[in-house]
């Protein structure tokens, strides 16, 4: 018999299409899906507002541990994936906010942040049944994931699709400014000291570049299955 799956990781850098992929394969098992870079950016957001510097790792972890977050499926048929309730605010949509994005590899760097975090996202996943997504899942959140994806796709492909959101959204950004934010977010996301954005040891590592959103959830589904078969 093989190995029922019970926990995946999905892991990359930013609009590798992690969240994307995710979710679709969270249905297709009927699994919840988790993303955890919500909570990174939640507790961004929240020091934005309460004017608490990015250099300041403690009063970013006690932020952390005292803020109160909740994924929630969708509230409101917007296109949104989930809802996520900030202190019972809903703030799904601005989390997305440039600001937020600006500042939330500063705040994930901090040692003492990424502890609480990590404690809540383990306590998350406990019961199975998950596909959780993130930058460090695979390396530190759930090492014994049952399968370990790691999705990665050109820095210009990420920015592309990138760039097609927010212009779909209305904005006039230009790419090339969207590419140097996407470039900058993993320079910072994968040197820090503390759980860098790499591939764990076990992860299969996947290079979706040229290939659509379904050609991709297919394959990614097929390569969990061989897992699972295999174990
Ligand atoms: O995935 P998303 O773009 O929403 O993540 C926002 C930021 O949160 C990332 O750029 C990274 O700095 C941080 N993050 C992290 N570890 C995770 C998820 C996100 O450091 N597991």
């Amino acid at each position: 018999m093989p190995n029922p799956i019970s926990t995946v990781a999905i892991d990359g850098p930013a609009g590798s299409g992690k969240s994307t992929v995710g979710a679709a394969l969270a249905a297709q098992l009927g699994f919840l899906y988790f993303d955890t870079g919500v909570m990174y950016r939640a507790v961004a957001l929240a020091a934005l507002r309460l004017t608490i510097s990015h250099e300041d790792g403690e009063a970013l972890a006690a932020l952390a541990h005292r803020l109160h977050i909740e994924v929630l499926p969708p509230t409101i048929d917007d296109g949104r994936q989930y809802t996520i309730l900030l202190d019972g605010e809903d703030v799904t949509w601005v989390l997305r906010a440039k600001d937020v994005e600006a500042l939330v590899s500063a705040v994930a760097r901090h040692a003492a942040v990424r502890e609480e975090m990590v404690r809540q996202q383990q306590r998350i996943a406990a019961p199975g049944h998950i596909i959780m997504v993130g930058r460090d899942i695979g390396t530190v959140v759930l090492p014994n994931a049952d399968a370990k994806i790691y999705l990665i796709a050109s820095a210009e492909e990420r920015a592309r699709r990138r760039h097609a959101e927010l212009i779909a959204k209305g904005d006039t950004i230009d790419y090339e400014r969207v590419l140097a934010d996407v470039r900058e977010r993993d320079a910072r996301d994968s040197s820090r000291a503390v759980s860098p954005l790499r591939p764990a040891d076990d992860a299969l590592i996947f290079d979706c570049t040229g290939m659509s959103v379904q050609e991709t959830i297919t394959r990614v589904l097929a390569l969990i299955r061989e897992v699972v078969d295999a174990g």
